[in-house]
């Protein structure tokens, strides 16, 4: 396959020599290049790599008030031999263009999207910290930019890619409620696509939980508020009597994480057995009360693994002691060694960036 080089205007005015990697907060800062694509008449075209700044939008644009807009987050890292990694981006690739496909919005073809990233990383390489727990966020974005109010699909759009040098995301155990009357997702609509108005919509409800104490939410489905979906913007895992088990696919209400799809592949391999099926918030509390229930924790590239301290159910409160977590502790470890190359790849799960 060809890999065309994308052009690029370097800045001329870098922040990097400036920029403390020692206090960085996820999703913040900003790397001194960012990568732009247009898509008109049925193609992508003025694909560049140019340095990080803001630019002109039509206040019509379709996006800003249709919302029509979608987005990935994968990480790079630096692993012990200083090589740059990219974590199974070919997945995110299939999920954007899935995103893309339920919000009426054009496929992005494969080089635009690995290459874009591979090149822009290339040149912003030096501002991914080395420092544990920190990573290179890359977040791939395309918006609706037709100026005109009536509501059908735009016929323009931008591609981007911003690459942000983070820190550890939730770094504390959270406390979690399980919500009984607000909704993320629900069956036929949109709560498998990565489009902002997922997270737009979900604002609202974690704030009225924060009020209470909470750090986040448990999302339960939209028609009964009976069975757990996903936990924040991540997956959710439930380790009781020894087995994993986290929400299935099947309707379409569960975003298919791709640290979800991994740490499903590496609790096997660790001799776990995981099932992916319907759990309802009766059987968490029946395992509870039965001395069964082990573990909770959250997974996704942000945070990778969450572990959680504390779960709600009205006023039924589950306390899970962070020293006796087994399972959590040890997928994020296992994750990590993979990353950084302490244990054999043996998925083939890292991109190597080629210097
Ligand atoms: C992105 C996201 C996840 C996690 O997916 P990863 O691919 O593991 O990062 C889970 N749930 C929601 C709602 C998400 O947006």
């Amino acid at each position: 396959m060809s890999h065309p080089i994308i052009p690029v205007t370097k800045t001329t005015n870098p922040r990097l020599p400036h920029f403390k990697m020692e206090t960085l907060q996820f999703g913040k800062h900003f790397t001194d290049h960012m990568l732009m694509a247009d898509y008109e008449n049925g193609e992508w075209k003025n694909v560049v790599i140019k340095p990080y700044a803001p630019f002109e939008v039509d206040p019509a644009s379709a996006v800003l008030h249709y919302g029509q807009t979608i987005f990935e987050g994968i990480k790079a890292y630096k692993n012990s031999k200083d090589e740059v990694v990219i974590f199974r981006p070919d997945q995110n690739f299939i999920r954007f263009n899935v995103s893309a496909n339920r919000m009426q919005m054009p496929a992005v073809p494969e080089w635009l999207f690995m290459e874009g990233i591979k090149q822009l990383i290339a040149l912003d390489k030096d501002w991914i910290p080395s420092l544990p727990d920190h990573s290179l966020y890359i977040r791939p974005f395309m918006i609706a930019t037709d100026p005109f109010l009536g509501v059908r699909p735009s016929t323009t759009y931008k591609f981007m890619i911003l690459l942000g040098p983070s820190g550890p995301y939730f770094s504390a155990p959270m406390k979690i409620v399980i919500e009984e009357k607000y909704t993320r997702a629900a069956p036929g609509g949109v709560g498998y696509a990565k489009n902002g108005g997922n997270y737009g919509g979900s604002l609202y409800p974690v704030e009225l939980a924060k009020k209470k104490g909470f750090d986040q939410i448990l999302w339960t489905d939209a028609s009964e508020h009976k069975y757990v979906e996903e936990v924040g913007v991540m997956n959710v895992m439930f380790v009781i009597d020894g087995k994993v088990i986290t929400p299935s696919l099947e309707r379409g209400t569960v975003l298919k994480g791709v640290t979800r799809d991994s740490a499903i592949i590496l609790l096997r391999d660790m001799g776990y057995v995981v099932e992916e099926r319907n759990l309802s918030v009766d059987e968490i509390v029946e395992a509870h009360k039965k001395g069964l229930l082990q573990e909770v924790f959250g997974v996704g590239t942000a945070a990778v693994v969450s572990f959680i301290i504390n779960l709600t159910y009205q006023n039924y409160s589950m306390d899970f002691d962070l020293d006796k977590l087994k399972v959590a502790p040890s997928l994020k470890q296992h994750l990590n060694d993979i990353r950084v190359g302490n244990i054999p790849d043996k998925h083939n799960w890292l991109e190597k960036l080629l210097s």
